[in-house]
């Protein structure tokens, strides 16, 4: 059945192929973006996907961008919490700006989207919330006390959550991601991004539709017995 679906930054990098595939699933789907107007308008070109821009971290502006979503296409029933940052640094060298911008957009972000669907979720007994956060949440990362906390946050939000909306018809569920070849990673000097791809099992970085397809299916209807649940998808490279 297709239903009308966020992808939060779903212009770029995971998120694009996130809204691709559950658009291939038949669903309505809306991508936000923060700032890349360029990206976005080439998404959609490519896509037909339409884009609204909003910042994720800031409550009033999910509301009103939500509002605007449901206008056009339709009681949410599918949110996915894609967007997400980095501003890597040792801690002794990390300054407050980049330990609040982490957790504004990975983790206030979640709260500010997720709570501007839910009660239309609730009233209309259906929903499926999936946040991506990463393996880096759940191992923890050299410079990156920020991020991994923001990520860990996500995981305690979705299993307390997946609690609260059982009874409603809403299963929320988290993937963390290894490493995937996204602006993100390929940001990262090639050193390190060869250091990294050592540490993987399967011996490459991941694909963003391999994400995607995660993704697909706990958005499903087929996936109503899963909430609360972490899906790993790193190569191998971490046992949570
Ligand atoms: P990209 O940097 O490629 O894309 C990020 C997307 O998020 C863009 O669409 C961007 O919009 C949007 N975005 C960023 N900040 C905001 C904001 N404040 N408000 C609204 N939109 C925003 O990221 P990836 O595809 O690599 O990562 C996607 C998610 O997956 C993130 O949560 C990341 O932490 C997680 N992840 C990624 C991994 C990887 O290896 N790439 C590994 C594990 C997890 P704009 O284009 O306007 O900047």
């Amino acid at each position: 059945m297709g239903r009308t679906a966020i992808v939060t930054g779903g212009s770029r990098g995971i998120g694009a192929a996130i809204a691709k595939a559950l658009k291939e699933a038949g669903h309505q789907v809306a991508a936000t973006y923060g700032g890349n107007d360029e990206a976005a308008a080439k998404f959609t070109d490519e896509t037909g996907i339409k884009t609204f821009k909003f910042d994720v971290g800031d409550y009033d502006a999910c509301k009103k961008g939500v509002a605007e979503v449901e206008d056009a296409m339709g009681g949410v029933g599918i949110l996915v919490n894609n967007a997400g940052i980095t501003r890597d640094a040792p801690f002794h060298k990390m300054t407050p700006e980049q330990w609040h911008d982490v957790i504004n957009t990975n983790l206030t972000g979640v709260f500010n989207m997720t709570h501007n669907v839910w009660n239309g979720m609730r009233e209309r007994e259906f929903g499926r919330i999936v946040t991506i956060s990463s393996i880096n949440g759940q191992k923890g990362q050299f410079a990156q006390a920020n991020y991994a906390a923001s990520k860990a946050g996500d995981l305690g939000f979705t299993k307390s959550l997946a609690q609260e909306g059982a009874k409603k018809g809403i299963t929320v569920n988290a993937v963390c991601p290894g490493y995937i070849a996204t602006d993100m990673v390929m940001a990262v000097p090639e050193k390190v991004r060869e250091s990294i791809i050592a540490q993987i099992p399967v011996g490459r970085l991941g694909e963003a539709e391999e994400i995607a397809r995660c993704v697909a299916f706990l958005t499903s209807d087929d996936a109503g017995f899963i909430t609360g649940a972490t899906i790993s998808a790193n190569g191998g490279q971490y046992f949570a």
